[in-house]
């Protein structure tokens, strides 16, 4: 493709430039010259500008071009034929990235364009490096080997990140990172990347320094001018109060705020998996609701009854945390629990929950009084769905009321 050249001059000077690789828009004064920029700059490769027309009201025209972002890709070029004079020389202070003398040889005022339109790029480049900065993200460029070209960023998990003379450049992740195992699992991610060709996104959680921090990371190949993959691009963004805050709500949505079991939501959940799936089939609930519970709020106040239920919530959880007694334990309503225990048929869960039971009528509270509940247990059947095993763990508990209370019935 033809690149495009904005001429502004009186004269023909530009003719050097080889009408097979360039197209030339001429403008006649500075004001023109500005009414093209605005309309072509998009498509702009440099910018050729006449001694006469770039040394007028100081500079002007250069002074706005370098200022103008929209021009940071394109050198302004000064041309004259002949040499500059010392005072000419200004033009360099204000952007001019060169002075083509038009009466020199062809060859050397296009090598001199060419060269022009090149360093401009590469000068850019670094200037817009320096921009992407002040950003708070860590944008970074890697060759296909994982090492780093350019980033904008050394955080702290790198070693060294403080030393002023210190690069990250040529370094790959495993040479540089205090946190080994996360800078394996990035150079793996960067090999995916590089042989898949594909980009992908995930969550870092990094504990340097006693910080937990965890970072967004996007990574995307680059492909080189074969289109071939050459190496990865990728950007990192700190998250971690967004992370620990959904990881907070997550939590909060499966959790009982008094006693820090599961909710009712999450114990059905749980307990449907469990149906659903074939490997962990074999389980047995138990159900217990606190024996006249109304009356320790009545007597004693509700802190009183809330405490009680946070002391049985305890020992649901010491029970779990035995060795090969993986109880999930959840709050089912005001007073009532659901124990759901994995691999374990009827007459065992019925051994666990006598146990709890008598362990519970054995606490004495603060206010002097004790208490009692009672307890359902089943074993699921291989017909069973949610509710007919919650109905029947249900029906169980309440033979155990019926019964007299304080008691552990299996159905
Ligand atoms: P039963 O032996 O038949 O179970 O008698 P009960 O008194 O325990 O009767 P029931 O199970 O119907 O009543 C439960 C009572 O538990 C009702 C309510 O006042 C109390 N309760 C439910 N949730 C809470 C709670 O979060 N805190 C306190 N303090 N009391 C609660
Ligand atoms: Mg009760
Ligand atoms: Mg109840």
């Amino acid at each position: 493709m033809k690149k495009i050249i904005l001429a502004i001059t009186n004269e023909d000077v530009y003719k050097f430039i080889p009408e097979t690789d360039y197209d030339v828009i001429p403008a006649t004064d500075v004001a023109d010259g500005n009414e093209q920029l605005e309309r072509i700059y998009r498509n702009l490769s440099a910018v050729l500008v006449d001694i006469e027309f770039a040394s007028e009201n100081e500079y002007r025209f250069l002074k706005e071009f370098r200022s103008d972002l929209r021009f940071s890709f394109m050198p302004a070029v000064v041309i004259k034929k002949g040499r500059l004079t010392a005072k000419e020389a200004k033009v360099f202070e204000h952007g001019a990235v060169d002075a083509i003398d038009t009466s020199d040889v062809k060859e050397v005022c296009v090598k001199r364009l060419e060269n022009a339109i090149r360093i401009t790029n590469s000068r850019t480049f670094d200037e817009f490096g320096g921009m992407l900065k002040a950003l708070p993200s860590n944008i970074f460029l890697k060759d296909a080997e994982g090492r780093y070209v350019f980033a904008t960023h050394y955080w702290h998990h790198i070693k060294h990140a403080d030393d002023p003379n210190w690069t990250i450049l040529g370094k790959t992740d495993e040479d540089i990172r205090k946190d080994k195992e996360n800078a394996v699992l990035a150079m793996e991610a960067d090999r995916k990347v590089l042989s898949t060709g594909e980009g992908m996104r995930y969550t870092m959680e990094i504990n340097v320094d006693d910080v937990l921090e965890y970072l967004d990371v996007i990574k995307e190949p680059v492909p080189d001018a074969d289109g071939k993959v050459a190496g990865v691009l990728g950007i990192i963004t700190d998250i971690t109060e967004q992370e620990i805050l959904k990881r907070n709500l997550k939590t909060a949505a499966i959790t009982d705020g008094l006693t820090g079991l599961y909710n009712r939501l999450e114990i059905e959940r749980r307990i449907e998996e469990f149906i659903g799936s074939p490997k962990k089939n074999r389980f047995s609930l138990i159900m217990g609701d606190i024996d006249n519970f109304k009356n320790i709020n009545d007597t004693y106040g509700h802190r009183a009854g809330d405490a009680a239920i946070k002391a049985l919530a305890d020992l649901f959880r010491k029970a779990g945390d035995k060795e090969g007694m993986p109880i999930i334990a959840g709050r089912w309503g005001g007073e009532e629990f659901m124990l759901l225990v994995p691999d374990m048929v009827a007459e065992d869960a019925a051994a666990t929950a006598e146990d709890l039971r008598r362990e519970f009528s054995e606490l004495a509270f603060d206010e002097g009084f004790s208490l009692t509940i009672s307890f359902g247990v089943t074993e699921v059947s291989a017909s069973d769905t949610l509710d007919t095993i919650c109905s029947r763990v249900d029906k169980a508990m309440y033979a155990s009321k019926d019964a007299g209370k304080d008691t552990v019935t299996v159905l």
